[in-house]
């Protein structure tokens, strides 16, 4: 079972940042120094204002949350004089993530980039979950993702999503053609594998195979033999339990489920996937259910006990996949299909940057999207007065109320809280593209019924350990490029993707650094639970862990995983950036828990109506995670306001 190595600390009241800030160690110092109050550092810190490159406790880091807490959680209404700042904008948005900015770019591009318009974010950064992390090490400075990875569902693009990459001069075919590197892994040697730990399975062991299903999401990773019996062989486990997995992962009995199936009224949906396992395939083993309970996390957000069978197929867990093909419920892939190919260096973070460049031209030079792959953005243009569309950062929006009856009212007065002040603004129009769930205290005037629909979207947690190494000799020794840990803190490691972009390159040589992706997903050890629950209480989880505990994590693994092939944490960590998203994946409907929900029937529909000259944005209102979901969510509520002028 999953360990409980981390002990849980209550940080209410201020403790977190004192506790956090003494414990970390002499390398994190930079990172924790930004780590602080964050609305501390702008304007004035000394040094250069430049959070990509910030270390330590990021993601929905320390100073973009306390604010909100105060006032959703506590009540707080009393927060001393409000400055009116005196401006007037004909759009605020509330949320700086692929959203908000796709919703001011759109805007920007119906009034011919001519209006006033003013994003707020409570972040230090913009981009929401779409986070730039970069790390410097032996001179040589390494980009990943801290959240949002790749271009998804291309293939369900509209083509509004299609003629903004257009304009932004991202073409995915050069991802596919040009950057993507399909060779790297074969040329190092490395594939997927899976590791149990010791803790829980008595020994440290890999299985040498992609049993995880890493390889279809890092195109070109070595999936390594099919000989489950063999591979299983050594597991450290009930023989029952190595001879189930076998079972499961060979199908070899499929044929004879699929006509037991066929002659029943069967309702995929209905079926929970631990229960098809038991009836169909006579899994009994709790091994077997710990060895697979973790695969869906990284897509789904739950145990895989929570999903059901035709939940199951789609995620390809083991025991479905003929199934799955026979019924048409999932597709065979397809030859000509590029892959998850369709990243940039930083991940989505790189769309957001190509999208803030192309409004805000002064922070980088150039265009298009090569071009934003190695600049150092300039974060004081990023509200510079003398510019159309400004970005403030570090601003936690409290209020949108409009300036007398919402049907008659010409503009909303918007108040937020920077640096531990209030300020107000004025806005002919406001887009909230900020999460769901914190709209109903920022306009309390909103019909009940629209409440209670925003408030029904529990966001998924997820914690992005990004490690950078020194050099990745142990890695390219032991041959795992990406590895599922079913019972480990962290569930995946994934190696970087090797994208060669507008000047920046994979690495080469495994004497130099490279960030590594641990992934934490906090699903609880009660099977069971409602969704909504689960996350709740995997937010509380990751939202009360100290940087040192999840540090002492990234170490205990590492160390497990590759110190036989000569890696020491201690030796060869340089640095850690930790993203703890402790609301991240949108709420998406989970057949088992809310029936007759989809993404064109449920809450979500109701919790985006306009109110007034505010729309509403985000992924939420799309029920789906996705960036493109954000940015066509960002489009409807710009379309909204401008049906509206
Ligand atoms: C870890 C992770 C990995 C992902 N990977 C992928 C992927 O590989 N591919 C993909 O397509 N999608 C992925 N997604 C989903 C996708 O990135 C998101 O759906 C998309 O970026 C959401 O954009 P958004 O603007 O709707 O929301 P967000 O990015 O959440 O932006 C909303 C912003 O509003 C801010 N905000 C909230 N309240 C306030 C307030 N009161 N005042 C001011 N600001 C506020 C938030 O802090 C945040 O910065 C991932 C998501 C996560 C969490």
């Amino acid at each position: 079972m999953p360990n409980n190595r981390i002990t849980r600390r209550d940080f209410l009241n201020g403790t977190l940042i004192g506790a956090g800030t003494a414990l970390i160690g002499e390398r994190y110092l930079f990172g924790t120094a930004h780590a602080r109050e964050a609305e501390a550092l702008w304007p004035g810190a000394d040094a250069p204002y430049y959070p990509p490159a910030w270390t330590g406790m990021r993601g929905s880091h320390p100073g973009s949350y306390e604010r909100a807490h105060e006032f959703a959680r506590e009540g707080r209404e009393d927060w001393g004089e409000i400055t009116e700042t005196g401006e007037e904008y004909d759009l605020v948005v509330v949320g700086g993530g692929a959203s908000g900015l796709a919703a001011a770019y759109f805007f920007q591009d119906a009034h011919d980039w001519e209006e006033k318009v003013l994003i707020l974010d409570n972040h230090d950064d913009f981009g929401g979950h779409a986070k730039r992390n970069e790390f410097e090490s032996g001179g040589q400075m390494r980009m990943t993702y801290g959240g949002s990875q790749g271009f998804d569902n291309i293939d369900n693009w509209p083509d509004e999503m299609w003629d903004l990459l257009e304009d932004l001069g991202i073409d995915l075919e050069k991802f596919e053609n040009e950057h993507y590197d399909y060779d790297w892994f074969e040329r190092h040697g490395l594939g997927g594998a899976v590791f149990m730990d010791a803790k829980t399975w008595g020994k440290d062991h890999v299985i040498p195979a992609d049993l995880g299903g890493m390889a279809p999401v890092m195109p070109g990773l070595e999936e390594g033999p099919k000989d489950y019996e063999a591979l299983f062989a050594k597991a450290p486990m009930p023989e029952k339990a190595r001879k189930e997995l076998t079972k499961l992962y060979e199908e070899d009995g499929a044929r004879k489920i699929i006509n037991k199936i066929d002659e029943l009224d069967f309702n995929f949906d209905r079926y929970p996937y631990e229960k098809f396992l038991q009836k169909y395939w006579y899994i009994k083993e709790q091994a077997t259910f710990d060895f697979i309970r973790k695969l869906p996390t990284d897509e789904n957000g739950v145990g895989a006990e929570t999903l059901s069978l035709s939940e199951g197929i789609e995620a390809e867990l083991p025991g479905t996949i003929k199934l799955g093909r026979f019924y048409r419920m999932t597709k065979k892939p397809d030859p000509e299909d590029a892959g998850y190919v369709h990243h940039f260096p930083d991940g989505n973070a790189g769309f957001c940057r190509t999208i803030v460049r192309a409004m805000i031209p002064d922070v980088a030079p150039g265009e298009g999207a090569d071009s934003v792959v190695l600049a150092k953005f300039d974060y004081e243009a990023l509200d510079d007065p003398e510019n159309e569309t400004r970005i403030r950062l570090n601003s936690t929006v409290i209020s949108a109320k409009h300036d007398g009856p919402v049907d008659d009212a010409d503009t909303v007065s918007v108040t937020y809280i920077r640096d531990g002040k209030a300020y107000r603004v004025k806005a002919k129009g406001v887009v909230m593209a900020c999460w769901n769930m914190i709209i109903p205290h920022l306009i309390p005037e909103l019909p009940e019924d629209q409440k209670e629909a925003l408030a029904s979207n529990v966001k998924i947690p997820y914690v992005f350990a990004n490690v950078m190494i020194k050099n990745w000799q142990a890695i390219k020794k032991s041959g795992i490029g990406a590895a599922y840990c079913p019972t480990s803190y962290y569930h995946l490691l994934q190696t970087e993707y090797p994208i060669n972009m507008g000047g920046y390159s994979a690495t080469e040589d495994p004497n130099d650094p490279m960030p590594v992706t641990l992934i934490r997903v906090p699903v609880p050890e009660e099977r069971g639970m409602e969704p909504r629950d689960q996350f709740r209480e995997g937010r509380s989880e990751i939202i009360s862990l100290e940087f040192a505990d999840f540090e002492a994590e990234v170490n205990a693994q590492l160390d497990g995983m590759f110190g036989p092939y000569g890696f020491q944490s201690k030796r060869d960590i340089e640095a850690i950036t930790l993203n703890r998203w402790s609301h991240g994946y949108s709420y998406t409907y989970f057949n088992l828990f809310d029936k007759g929900m989809s993404f064109d029937d449920g809450p979500h529909i109701k919790a985006r109506e306009p109110f007034g000259l505010i729309t509403i944005a985000n992924s939420d209102s799309g029920a789906n995670s996705w960036l493109d979901v954000g940015v066509m969510q960002g489009l409807r509520a710009v379309n909204e306001l401008l049906e509206d002028d």
